[in-house]
């Protein structure tokens, strides 16, 4: 449902759009339509870390369709995510807002229909609007199908054999359905769509397990990277071996493989549905592998969570093979898409990346990060005591500037990190020894300063039970 102001938006940019659209003959000797604005596709490669892929470093090659994009178009070298958690990510990602301004977190599970959407302003530019999402956080339910024309939330399948089917296969024929049937030619097109491969439960098909870990590989079940098996870990209940950590790390990269060869098959179909597109591959949070004593996500705001992939093509306007250094945040799509998306679909000159970030122009500028509480703690307290998941009972804020970064909690602690001197944040600083520290402790607000106690605590409750059972399969519910 548009709110009014965007439905008379919408209306203009409708007869915009008709009017500024020109009937031209291909060199095919067939009419084919140029539209006024460039299609548009978010792609987010849920719960990949930077570092994962081999376009950043990881010695195999797991990420032959990523490295080849990023080649072809701007692979960004300094990409954040504002939060380390599905949610909040993609609601910054959707809205331009931090966590803290939209609120979608824990605590509420919803954002708010207050809040403006990418997709409802490209709506008002005439857009037809696709959302199309694996993730069971994303959904009606949680309000992120906002302004989205159809928004399909692809249920996970039952688990086959001795691995989890995580619904791309499906997501793609919806997709191809959805273009043979609904699609509108008449109007630019904006794609986003979730791909879950790389979450866990880490168990992709047998072939993957075992090309990356061999026998233990395909012996693996989804116990060994379920929410509570890591939980176990993190709270020192048990703790697993170095080898068991290994034996996850080398698993979650064989859905790494799994999940790029999806995303092949996906920019395929966008060539062909939306030719020119202007297309965006980001991960909305990385992952943990006990670099700092923590498995999975959402429990902390160090660099294996924060730091993503991110990368840009866009044929026409922006250049090939460049690598950019500036300082961006996922925080910065919704400007970018919306500013992309007043642009006219060809480009009479090659733009610089920056004119669609210009924020990140300023290699000083503040990036922040936040998380409210993990998981829902009623849930946590069934099955943990208070006492041991007081340590990850805190809601946390990042603050980056520069090479420094800040970390506090709502309890009060602080550490300090040069990620350029140390970039595994092994080595805290002592803050009062940097003066940058007082800058970084000013941002902090007094959201992160609040009473951890005086917040409602988040619930899966409401949600319908089929909604619930597919957070418990990707361990989301206790
Ligand atoms: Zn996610």
């Amino acid at each position: 449902m548009l709110k009014p102001r965007f439905q008379a938006r919408y209306a203009a940019g409708r007869w915009a759009l008709a009017a500024a659209m020109a009937i031209v003959v291909s060199c095919r000797g067939r009419e084919a339509r140029v539209l006024s604005h460039p299609h548009i596709a978010l792609i987010v490669l849920d719960t990949v870390r930077r570092d994962a892929l081999h376009a950043y470093g990881f010695p195999a090659d797991v990420s032959p369709t990523f490295d080849a994009f990023g080649r072809e178009g701007v692979l960004f070298e300094d990409a954040i995510a504002p939060a380390p958690w599905t949610l909040p990510s993609h609601a910054s990602m959707f809205t331009g807002l931090s966590p803290s301004e939209h609120g979608a977190d824990y605590e509420t599970m919803l954002l708010d229909a207050k809040h403006v959407t990418i997709a409802e302003r490209l709506t008002g530019l005439g857009y037809q609007t696709l959302g199309l999402s694996t993730n069971p956080w994303l959904t009606k339910f949680t309000g992120m199908d906002q302004g989205f024309e159809t928004f399909l939330s692809i249920p996970w399948s039952m688990r086959k054999r001795n691995e989890v089917d995580k619904g791309s296969d499906a997501l793609l024929q919806r997709l191809l359905f959805w273009n043979r049937n609904k699609r509108d030619a008449s109007r630019p097109l904006f794609l986003f769509a979730n791909l879950m491969e790389a979450h866990a439960p880490y168990l992709p098909p047998p072939e993957y397990r075992k090309a990356m870990a061999g026998p233990r590989g395909l012996a693996a079940t989804a116990d060994q990277s379920s929410l509570v098996r890591f939980l176990k870990h993190n709270l020192g209940i048990s703790r697993m071996r170095a080898d068991e950590v290994k034996l996850l790390r080398l698993l979650y990269q064989a859905g790494i493989i799994r999940q790029d060869l999806v995303l092949r098959r996906l920019l395929r179909m966008v060539e062909r549905m939306a030719p020119g597109a202007l297309v965006i591959i980001a991960a909305d949070h990385g992952e943990s592998f006990d670099e700092h004593g923590l498995l999975g996500h959402e429990f902390s705001m160090y660099e294996e969570l924060l730091r993503v992939p991110m990368a840009v093509k866009w044929p026409s306007c922006l250049p090939a093979g460049r690598k950019v250094t500036a300082p961006v945040s996922l925080t910065d799509l919704f400007g970018m898409i919306l500013k992309a998306g007043q642009q006219p679909s060809r480009c009479g000159k090659a733009l610089d990346p920056l004119d669609l970030l210009p924020q990140a122009r300023d290699p000083l500028r503040i990036r922040i990060s936040e998380c409210h509480r993990p998981v829902p703690m009623e849930r946590l307290a069934r099955v943990f005591s208070e006492a041991a998941v007081d340590s990850i009972n805190r809601r946390r804020k990042a603050v980056i500037r520069g090479p420094f970064k800040l970390i506090a909690d709502a309890k009060g602690e602080r550490v300090l990190y040069d990620l350029r001197a140390d970039p595994g944040e092994m080595k805290p600083l002592e803050p009062a020894a940097v003066p940058e520290a007082l800058l970084l402790t000013s941002v902090l607000g007094p959201w992160i300063e609040a009473p951890v106690e005086t917040a409602r605590p988040g619930s899966t409750d409401h949600l319908p039970i089929q909604l619930q059972e597919q957070l418990k399969a990707i361990g989301y519910a206790l």
